[in-house]
């Protein structure tokens, strides 16, 4: 995919003829009437649709795929994956889910985040390509288990999936009650350096995909650099922002 234009895309994962990108919001103010600023395609957190549709059509010119075969579900903090193998596919199979598999080429599947962790799939060799979106509730519910299982399913090989993941809220800045943090192995959780305990949900899926034979080595290390919540300026924070508020939108793509 060769992108075109000056929309705020960039680079998360490449392998071989997948790629996948994220987008950013441009450089915005990070005041509650300024919530929707930036690009923002999710039509389902409170922007108005003729923001969203803009945005929509200027990620159609800048990757080439059409407005059509950009896939994204509604999602809903579930831990259901929805696998499209041909298209067109049915859109209610997107509604309520959190994640998308396909071995389609030629579409853009992805999802949309504010401070959740959104996580891209890569088995080039085998052809099948995942996003999922993993809050503390789907990651705690195994959205990333259950989304490597989908795509194994379709055939790819555990050895061989690269994974990444994009913009979303560091350790540091991600304090819960203890409620949340005892869904969590102690392995991902610090309870002694703040007051409140805080969670690393990228430790939490690393783990949980390791475990699941995928090999350490094709996991990509979360740049703490894509942290939403510490740049609410340059990527949507539902912390800082609000939950009615814009979405990073992070997305694969195989040719
Ligand atoms: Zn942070």
């Amino acid at each position: 995919m060769r992108l075109t234009t000056d929309t705020p895309i960039h680079e998360l994962l490449r392998d071989g003829n997948v790629t996948a990108y994220y987008t950013s919001r441009g450089n915005y103010a990070t005041t509650e009437e300024a919530r929707y600023n930036g690009f923002n395609v999710c039509h389902y957190t409170g922007d108005s649709y003729e923001h969203t549709d803009i945005c929509l059509k200027q990620l159609s010119l800048a990757t080439g795929v059409s407005p059509e075969k950009i896939i994204f579900p509604h999602q809903v903090h579930s831990n259901d994956v929805s696998v499209i193998t041909s298209v067109p596919w049915h859109k209610e199979s997107l509604e309520s889910t959190d994640a998308i598999v396909t071995n389609v080429r030629g579409i853009i599947i992805g999802v949309n985040t504010a401070d959740c962790v959104p996580v891209a799939f890569s088995d080039s060799r085998a052809g099948i390509i995942g996003i999922a979106h993993a809050g503390w509730r789907g990651a705690a519910n195994g959205i990333t288990e259950n989304t490597l299982t989908a795509m194994l399913d379709l055939g790819a090989s555990p050895e061989s999936i690269k994974v990444a993941m994009g913009p979303s809220i560091c350790m540091s800045c991600f304090e819960v009650g203890t409620e949340v943090a005892d869904r969590f192995d102690n392995t991902c959780v610090d309870r002694t350096s703040w007051d409140k305990p805080h969670v690393s949900i990228h430790r939490h899926i690393t783990k949980s995909l390791i475990n699941q034979g995928i090999p350490e080595s094709n996991i990509a290390g979360f740049d703490n650099s894509l942290c939403t919540r510490c740049h609410p300026d340059t990527f949507f924070s539902a912390r800082k922002l609000g939950v009615n508020s814009g979405r990073v939108f992070t997305f694969i793509s195989m040719q």
